[in-house]
């Protein structure tokens, strides 16, 4: 332990962010990473080639061989992997290991048809305890900390994904799962947690449920909050940050990758620090597949390179983003994703404009009167969508009002995101709540 010095202690926040799981590898110089991630491509691309038929036959369709990559530019030759191919080899034929290999499966609900189904060696999820572990720290969390985990535990990752991270951080970690929030709020109280891990939806519903109870959760002992699984604005984490009093970092991952921890955001908010000692990070043109250039939007492309169990290669994760490497303030040298407020399977084609659930929800957050809950529904009126925007209203707000703040709510929508919109504004609590990650869109067009 090096000596800390009096200006160290003096300005605290600052000594905090200096806090680093695994400092070596988190502030790496980019060329040694760039050195490590060819080798591991190559690795990944062997193991994917020699364990998994899909991949072997694909990669010979294209005249790849593993030995044939010799720079991390020939990541362009790869072929993409896609959700549906997942779906198409159900429930193990992506799998590099046999399945008594396997320490653990998860999967994701699928809305239509079969689940997705993950899974993982020992080694697997030694590397994600290590990788959430620093996705904690980099957030703010320290050993020690108390970390209240409202994720779903279960076949989504993230119940487990931030339990074993935290464990492994050296943080004292209470299991709570979502749902039963009244006794989430108790607990959180009672046990003193500094580091909330939650979805932000839920955690919107947590305090909102405090608020009505007369618990004042600025005033606890929550410090930080882990917030990802569903895209939010930033005006949601502004909203988040003001009513729970902590600072609201961002969190990403995906099970097809890992689940959370791939990516995360340090205590500057300044961007996402995606691992890239564990993934190799691209942007894609979504229509024509080519590399965008660093800074320019496009559709986030990953492929692992540690992985074991299901190796993934250039998996389009349908999530628009873009990234950066330029320097950051921490101290670490991994590029940085930009926050991604919506996915492409997410954004609505009203008439002609592309719309993100994420949009209209930093328009209402914005409006007095109007609670940050809502959904959008979609129906079609003979050929043409026809959006109607369900809001809520604030607690207090008279009933008679509420016409009035509904086209408040249309005439925003019109002006800022330039699509028109039928608003209804609902009373107190009638927007459902979710406990894990909130339902934004009911579509309800014909499915052709
Ligand atoms: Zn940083």
């Amino acid at each position: 332990m090096g000596a800390t010095t009096m200006a160290e202690v003096g300005i605290t926040t600052h000594a905090r962010s200096r806090y680093y799981f695994q400092r070596e590898l988190e502030t790496m110089p980019r060329e040694k990473l760039a050195a490590l991630q060819l080798e591991r491509l190559r690795a990944t691309v062997t193991n994917a080639y020699e364990h998994v038929p899909m991949h072997r036959a694909r990669l010979e369709a294209a005249g790849i061989s593993p030995d044939g990559l010799v720079s991390l530019a020939d990541i362009e030759r790869l072929p993409f992997t896609r959700k549906a191919d997942l779906r198409d080899h159900y429930p193990f034929g992506l799998f590099a290991r046999p399945r008594e290999k396997l320490a653990r499966l998860h999967a994701s609900s699928g809305t239509t048809g079969k689940p997705t189904v993950v899974g993982y060696t020992a080694a697997d999820l030694d590397t994600w305890a290590d990788l959430m572990a620093r996705s904690l720290a980099c957030g703010g969390t320290r050993p020690g900390d108390l970390v209240h985990n409202a994720y779903g535990y279960g076949l989504f990752t993230g119940g487990l994904g931030a339990h074993y991270g935290a464990e492994r951080l050296g943080a004292t970690v209470v299991p709570m799962s979502g749902g039963s929030t009244e006794r989430q709020i108790a607990l959180i109280l009672d046990f003193g947690a500094r580091v909330l891990c939650a979805t932000p939806s839920y955690a919107l519903a947590i305090a909102e449920l405090a608020e009505k109870q007369g618990v004042d959760l600025t005033k606890s002992t929550l410090d930080v909050g882990l917030f990802g699984a569903e895209p939010w604005s930033d005006a949601m984490r502004r909203e988040i940050e003001a009513r729970l009093g902590l600072k609201a970092i961002d969190i990403y991952g995906l099970s097809e990758i890992m689940g959370p921890g791939v990516a995360c955001e340090c205590e500057c908010q300044a961007g996402l620090h995606g691992w890239e000692d564990h993934f190799l990070f691209e942007v894609i043109d979504p229509e024509t597949g080519r590399a965008k250039p660093e800074g320019e939007p496009g559709e986030l492309v990953i492929t692992t390179l540690t992985k074991e169990a299901l190796p993934m290669l250039r998996y389009r994760t349908r999530d628009i983003t873009k990234v950066t490497t330029a320097p950051c303030d921490c101290g670490r040298t991994h590029l940085r994703i930009l926050r991604i407020t919506g996915r492409n399977d997410d954004m609505l084609i009203i008439r002609g404009v592309n719309v993100y659930p994420s949009q209209v929800e930093a328009v209402l957050i914005g409006l007095p009167n109007i609670a940050p809950h809502y959904q959008l529904v979609v129906e079609r009126h003979g050929s043409l969508d026809h959006l109607t925007i369900e809001a809520e209203a604030l607690a207090g707000v008279d009933p008679t009002d509420y016409a009035v703040a509904a086209r408040q709510v249309a005439h925003h929508v019109k002006s800022l995101i330039g699509i028109t919109a039928d608003v209804l504004v609902k009373k107190p609590g009638e927007i459902p709540r979710s406990q894990g990650k909130a339902v934004r869109v009911r579509d309800l067009r014909p499915k052709d």
